[in-house]
């Protein structure tokens, strides 16, 4: 039995609206499907304002800009996650400070951000790993007590809860991905949440290229022009109509992932009790939104030999996160300050194959493997 690490869902449906948008004679952005994604995600979680992007690491970008970041300005990032918010703030020449994760949950600790805040922080972005949340009500209250902003990295994390609230909602931005590995896809694609008000405006302006376009769109200006800095941030209708499909059959989708992330979590439980590994541990406020499922090994020895074992028996099993504390770009600048938590998750988590289509037998057998490894 051969069993990807991700298979992307893609219903036929997506060909047809796809075929819908390019008949109407508009496929650039910003069109009618644009707008019922945007409807969509705003009616359904809530957020003030979303744009569609054609990446998260767009989207960061965008909240890199909104965030007025100036050479020097401080930002306190995980170590432990894709490089995409790291990347966008450096690019404003902003000086990235890194956080370790907590022990337990591969989320940033809130104690080791508030001790890196400086006079020259402005922002803070956490990054829910797996679609699990990270502690808001503390990172809110040190944005609020040093006036800092707070950018939800909601990758993983589209249909996830902190407590009541959705991810993504709780910053005073959020980004999303769409890329062909995460919950919903368009092949490359993201979203930017912006849930602060004074933000909306120019959100819109920073998205078509520093234009008024979509407030002339909308017939509030008579004509439109360059009004600020700003780059193409916005997909194709083509694109947002492909995501429709996805979104058409999100309830779908949603309860297939979340259901293969259960069944993971209670047949791995017997070897959890043996010692064996450790499966993710959900904090009392956060809900599982079907994104991935990780386990975690004693250490990196047993982790590459497992994962060794289980490719060589077909099943695509992968690691990550190099930390970026630690990587060939960042290594000779950062502080030198040693994060632990972070080696250690990257040194020991696996990351089991998850998609869609997966199946009760493959998981079955992933798990069957899994356990005779240890015999
Ligand atoms: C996938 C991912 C991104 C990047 O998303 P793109 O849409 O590929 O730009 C950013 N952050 C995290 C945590 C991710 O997992």
């Amino acid at each position: 039995m051969t069993i990807p690490f991700n298979k992307p869902y893609l219903p036929l449906v997506s060909l047809k609206y796809m075929v819908q948008a390019a008949r109407s004679g508009t496929i650039a952005g910003n069109g009618k499907y644009t707008e019922l994604c945007h409807r969509f995600f705003e009616e359904r979680f809530g957020f003030r304002k979303v744009l569609l992007t054609t990446s998260c690491t767009d989207a960061m970008e965008m909240a890199s800009i909104l965030s007025n970041i100036q050479p020097g300005n401080e930002v306190i990032l995980p170590s432990f996650t894709f490089m995409s918010a790291a990347n966008a703030f450096l690019l404003r020449g902003a000086k990235l400070v890194f956080s370790d994760t907590l022990a337990d949950v591969p989320n940033i600790d809130p104690v080791q951000v508030e001790q890196l805040i400086t006079p020259a922080t402005r922002v803070i972005v956490v990054a829910h790993y797996s679609g699990l949340a990270c502690e808001m009500d503390r990172i809110m209250e040190l944005a609020a007590r040093h006036n800092l902003l707070v950018v939800e990295d909601a990758a993983h994390a589209i249909e996830s809860y902190y407590k009541d609230e959705p991810l993504g909602s709780i910053g005073h931005l959020g980004t999303f991905s769409f890329h062909e590995t995460k919950n919903i896809i368009s092949g490359e694609g993201g979203m930017l949440a912006v849930n602060y008000k004074p933000f909306l405006e120019r959100a819109e302006i920073i998205w078509e290229k520093g234009t008024n376009r979509a407030a002339f769109h909308r017939g509030e200006v008579d004509k439109y022009g360059w009004v600020d800095i700003g780059s193409s941030f916005l997909p194709s209708d083509a694109l947002a109509a492909f995501l429709y499909a996805q979104i058409k059959r999100f309830r779908k989708i949603q309860r297939k992932r979340k259901w293969s992330w259960w069944e993971y979590h209670e047949q791995l439980l017997p070897l959890e009790e043996k010692g064996y590994l450790t499966r993710p541990v959900i904090p009392q406020f956060a809900t599982v939104n079907g994104n991935m499922f990780y386990i975690t090994l004693p250490d990196k020895a047993r982790r590459d030999a497992l994962l060794h074992n289980l490719n060589q028996h077909g099943i695509q099993a992968v690691f990550h996160y190099f930390p970026l504390h630690s990587s060939h770009y960042f290594r000779d600048k950062h502080d030198g300050r040693e994060l632990p938590n972070t080696d250690r998750f990257s040194d020991t988590l696996l990351r089991l194959p998850f998609f869609y289509k997966l199946k009760q037998k493959e998981i079955e057998y992933i798990v069957k493997t899994t356990g005779e490894f240890f015999q």
